[in-house]
């Protein structure tokens, strides 16, 4: 059984491939590097024990991607590939949209052109859009994204249910990430932004070692018990765990199936900071600035949906996600 998985070298993606390769699959990685590193794949082929193959590819070289379905004998793609900055995405709407949707829909197009009719798309959370109230539960609907990269991954998500519509020999699971954390226990691999990080933990951690002066709250006047944002932080573990029943579910028949990938439970800001500081020892400097514009008071999940017909739930707590953050960021303090 051999799976290709576009964006394995990537955060989510080199976590998934541990996994995958742990439950005895076969895969084929496919990365162009654009936001990794190589050394992640040595990483992968350290901890499992275990070898596979790598092409350097961008996913919008059809005859490229074509050419490796030839050679592979792929059973089904899991699609992490894609560009995934907020902010930049408000900047760069053009790279947005052709890397994220253009990728997509060539990766589909080789994929039927060669009868692979299986695949497990990183969707998120930002797909719920402002006005429904968490807990998120995968029948609300979706929509009324406020940025770029939230709209790819709404679109995305239309564009793969219009072709399982067209044809239901496919076989597509839509997976809803909430905020993933964490990294292998090892601290062998993880997470590794680019330049300043976007997301709370990383700039966490990297305040913790010293790279950056202080965090910024931002904001501590949303309608939450400390003012701060709430959002649903998932261990990367879980989370790639989650993806290796999808695969299970996509692989054994021909359904269109969506799933939360959450905890269900919110933390705030503070409370990640706080956890930090208990999980690492080291005290965090933070300071309380303006609201970040488009960022919303609460998110998370209702994860139920999982659990029932995957049989996946999160086991990974607040405490253990932040060892794990530390250990990787100490073990590696200039990444990879
Ligand atoms: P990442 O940037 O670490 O991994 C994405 C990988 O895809 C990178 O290795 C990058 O080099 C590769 N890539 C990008 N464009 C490519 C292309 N055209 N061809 C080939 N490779 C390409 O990101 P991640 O955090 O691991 O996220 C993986 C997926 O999950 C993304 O689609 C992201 O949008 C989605 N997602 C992430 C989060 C999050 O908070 N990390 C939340 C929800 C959804
Ligand atoms: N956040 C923050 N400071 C930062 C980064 C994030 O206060 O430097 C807050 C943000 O406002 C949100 C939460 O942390 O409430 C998670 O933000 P992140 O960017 O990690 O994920 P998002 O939920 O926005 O995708």
């Amino acid at each position: 059984m051999s799976i290709l998985v576009t964006g394995g070298a990537g955060y989510i993606g080199s976590h998934t491939c541990i996994e995958l390769l742990n439950a005895g699959y076969e895969i084929v990685v496919v990365d162009n590097f654009y936001n990794s590193k190589r050394e992640s794949l040595n990483r992968i082929a350290e901890l499992s024990g275990k070898e596979f193959t790598f092409y350097e590819c961008d996913i919008r070289d059809a005859e490229g991607m074509d050419k490796i379905f030839k050679k592979e004998k792929i059973d089904a793609v899991i699609h992490f590939a894609g560009l995934k900055a907020v902010g930049e995405s408000c900047q760069k709407p053009i790279e947005y949209y052709d890397n994220n949707i253009g990728g997509t829909l060539t990766l589909c197009d080789v994929m039927r052109n060669n009868g692979c009719k299986k695949i497990v798309f990183s969707s998120s959370a930002t797909v719920y859009g402002s006005n429904n109230v968490s807990p998120l539960k995968e029948t609300m609907q979706t929509g009324g994204t406020t940025n770029p990269y939230g709209t790819t991954k709404y679109m995305i998500e239309i564009i793969l249910s219009d072709i399982y519509k067209s044809d239901n020999e496919w076989s597509i699971c839509l997976l809803r990430y909430f905020n993933p954390i964490g990294a292998h226990k090892s601290g062998r691999i993880g997470e590794d932004p680019n330049g300043i990080p976007n997301n709370l933990m990383p700039f966490i951690t990297q305040v913790a070692i010293g790279k950056r002066e202080c965090l910024s709250v931002f904001g501590n006047d949303y309608d939450t018990p400390d003012g701060t944002g709430v959002r649903d932080y998932i261990h990367v573990v879980d989370l790639a765990l989650g993806h290796v029943k999808a695969l299970g579910r996509a692989l054994s028949g021909n359904t269109l199936d969506v799933y939360n990938l959450g905890t269900g439970t919110g933390y705030s800001v503070l409370d990640v900071v706080n956890a930090f500081e208990k999980a690492s020892g080291v005290k965090v400097n933070y300071k309380i600035v303006d609201r970040r514009p488009g960022d919303i008071a609460t998110c998370y999940s209702d994860p139920t949906k999982a659990f029932e017909e995957l049989g996946w739930k999160a086991e990974r707590g607040i405490e253990e996600m932040c060892e794990d953050s530390w250990r990787w960021q100490s073990q590696n303090p200039n990444g990879y």
